[in-house]
Order: structure tokens, then sequence, then C-alpha cells
């Protein structure tokens, strides 16, 4: 048997995993999902290299039959259990989208933990839930087994109370209505990577762009957050496949005066009908919109640069200053294109790139010239996740 440690990130309809062998480093070796929880369970999983394994491992459940997430842990838990030698998982991190103001790291997800996560479901009714589920699940198998919650807001607690603030009535202040910030997994990989791309600018103002589905920007000073375009949740800042982001909260008033929309109708709207996907009526995936000759995929690719271009003058504004940029993320790390256009538009502040390292993907690709030096760094959430469950294990 090979001690892992396992991360888990669970969703309404599916629990996606990562498996680390924990030796000196932690090596990933397996990766997966299940998916079509409640509906018609799939189970996909890959080998560290990207390749599916063979032979596939079977599905789930049988035809007709459906799986929540119990039966999809239990599915994960035998696979690893049988597969080479047996895999012994030894913790399980979890990413869970929502710390509030009291969590401003990871911790051991007891009982009681979960219980007061638990209070903070309404900030996350999407994501929480079934972050927490999972972890309950998993506590009833094996209470003996550490599990330790890793927060999507953690990272972003640094930031000044000014930055965090809504100017809205302290009553409703008081009841958890601020900026709390997302992908702080991602941009805390980042900070402790950046060190060894550029050392001097590490210790000074960063922007990180962190572009993929979900897409939000963030302003770190010596490596911590000082700001970011995200907010109350998940869906503030930067346009993304499907979400619309920043938006005048006139706006949803009028959708519900005028077009007698209800809650749910106007969430679906700008959760999952615009974005990339509703501006050009095409597809909320970057490829094809890059490839499209169709006018409205030019549009909504222009607004989305558009938008990263104007949040870095106000992340810099905040930081008084620029000294590095760094693009993550499925299209941050992807797609050349989209990094030109963004430094065409922020010449203003000293950003010169380097085609040819820009079409090679970096990792730096601005020119020596450049005021601000420009990176693309592969993110790594997950094993961020992993390196906080190893260090709260030990
Ligand atoms: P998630 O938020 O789901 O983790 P990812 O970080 O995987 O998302 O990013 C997904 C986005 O990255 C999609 O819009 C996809 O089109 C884009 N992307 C991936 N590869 C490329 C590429 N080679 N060129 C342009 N965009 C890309």
């Amino acid at each position: 048997m090979t001690d892992v440690i396992l991360v888990l990130n669970a969703g309404s309809s599916s629990i996606k995993f990562r498996v680390f062998e924990v030796g000196t480093a932690l090596q990933l070796v397996l990766r997966g999902q299940v998916d079509g929880l409640y509906t018609q369970a799939r189970f996909r999983v890959y080998d560290q290299h990207g390749q599916a394994l063979s032979p596939d491992p079977g599905t789930p459940s049988a035809p007709g039959e459906t799986l929540g997430h119990e039966g999809g842990i239990a599915f994960i838990s035998d696979f690893l259990r049988g597969h080479r030698d047996g895999y012994q998982v030894v913790a399980v991190g979890h990413r869970v989208v929502h710390g509030g103001d009291r969590f401003t790291t990871a911790v051991l997800a007891t009982p009681e933990v979960v219980d007061e996560l638990d209070k903070l479901s309404p900030l996350a009714p999407l994501h929480q839930p079934h972050n927490l589920k999972t972890i309950r699940v998993i506590h009833k198998r094996r209470p003996e087994l550490p599990q330790v919650a890793c927060f999507d807001t953690a990272f972003h607690r640094t930031q000044p109370a000014v930055a965090q603030a809504y100017a809205l009535p302290a009553s409703i202040t008081e009841l958890g209505v601020r900026r709390y910030g997302f992908h702080g997994l991602s941009y805390e990989y980042i900070a402790s990577v950046l060190p060894d791309y550029a050392p001097a600018a590490s210790k000074g103002r960063t922007v990180v762009a962190h572009l993929g589905n979900g897409a939000s920007m963030c302003a770190m000073v010596g490596g911590k957050s000082m700001a970011s375009t995200m907010g109350f949740t998940a869906v503030d800042g930067l346009p993304m496949g499907t979400r619309c982001g920043n938006l005048d909260p006139g706006v949803i008033l009028y959708l519900i005066d005028q077009l007698g929309m209800d809650t749910r109708a106007v969430e679906d709207v700008i959760y999952r009908q615009s974005g990339l996907l509703g501006v050009s009526g095409l597809s909320s995936d970057m490829r094809e919109l890059l490839v499209s000759a169709d006018p409205r995929a030019r549009a909504a690719v222009d607004l989305f640069v558009y938008r990263i271009t104007r949040e870095l003058g106000s992340l810099a504004a905040a930081m008084g200053g620029l000294d590095a940029l760094v693009f993550t993320a499925g299209i941050g790390e992807n797609a050349p294109p989209i990094r030109k256009s963004v430094a065409d538009l922020v010449a203003w502040c000293g950003i010169e790139l380097d085609a040819e390292a820009n079409s090679k993907g970096g990792p730096c690709i601005s020119t020596g010239q450049s005021r601000v030096g420009v990176w693309v760094i592969p993110t790594d959430e997950e094993l961020m996740i992993a390196r906080h469950t190893m260090a709260l294990v030990r």
C-alpha cells in the first residue's frame, strides 16, 4: 500500500479528485472525476501525464441507477484501494469555497468546524453545501481520517478593511455582506512560486490574472492579497465563460421590475447566460471564440480584454504602482492573443511584450526594457490543497 493524500473538489453533480503520493515531495499520481451524480454517473480517471487509464475502471452505477455524493465517494475509495498495489488515503484535503472572515487559513475539518462552515452556506449556496456534504460523508465512513478544509477566500483576508468593504448600511455589512474574493488557492500557489521566477518583483507589487472559465484578478504586495476583482460572490469582477462580472446593481432591479424575473431567473442570467457565452451567443469557450470569424465572437473577446485592462488600472492604483503582471489558468496560460491584446492596451504603464516569448508561452514574456515584468505561470490549486493538508496532518 502506498500512502496518498486525496484532494477533493465537490460540486452539486460532480466530485473531482487528485491523488498525491506522500514522499519527500507531493507527487501527483492520479486525477479524475465522478460526474453525473443524481442522474447517470460517469467515472473518468487519468494518470499524471493526462492519459486515460486503461483498462477503464468501469462505471459507478448500472444504467437507470443513480448515485449521490455518498456513492461517488465510495466508488473513488474502492477504486483507490484496488488500484495497483493499493493506495492508502492518509488524509483528505477539500476545496471549500467560503471560509468567511473567521477562517484565514486551512483548518482541520472537525465536525464542529464543519457545523461552523455550514453557517456560511447562504453566502455560497451553489458550492458550500456540496463541499461540506462530502466532508460529512467521509467522516461517517472513516471518522479517524484527518480531513482538511482549504478555502478560496482565506488568502484575501490580508486585504485592508477598506478593500473588503461595501458602502452599505452597517447593519447589512454586519451580516457578512462584504468583499471576500475567491480563487485564493490559485493566488496563494502563484505567490509561493513567484520568488523562483521573479525574486525582486515577488517582494513588490504584482497583479495576477487568473483567467479560466471563472476569471478574476488579484493585487498582491510581497505575496499578500491587497485587493481582488471578486467580491461577495464569484460573479463579480471580470466577465467569465458564462458569468457577467461587474454589473450596475440597477440592472438587477430592471430585470426584476421591468422584465418580471424572479430570483432564480436573475441567477440564471448572471451566472449561466452571460459572459463570453452571452455576448457572443456562440460559446463560453475561448478557443472557439478566438478562431471564429463571427463579429459577435470578436465583440465578446474585446469586452473580456477591455475589462481586464480596466481592472488592471484599478488594482495597480490600489497598490500605488505595478512591478509584475502574471497570467495564469486556462486562458492566461494558453492564449497568446489575449495576453498580447491586454499588453497592448496597458502599454501606458510601461509594459512591453516580447512577441516571440509570448507566442512560446514564456515563462517571462516581457522585453528587457519593459518597466513591468510579465509572466506566464501555470497555477496548481490542487497541489496547494495537498500542501496545506500535509502541513496540518504532520
Ligand atoms: P476552470 O475555471 O474551469 O478551471 P480553466 O482554467 O481550465 O477553467 O480554463 C478554461 C478556459 O481556458 C476555457 O475558456 C478554454 O477555452 C480556455 N483555454 C484552454 N486552452 C486554451 C487555448 N489553447 N487557447 C485559448 N483558450 C484556451
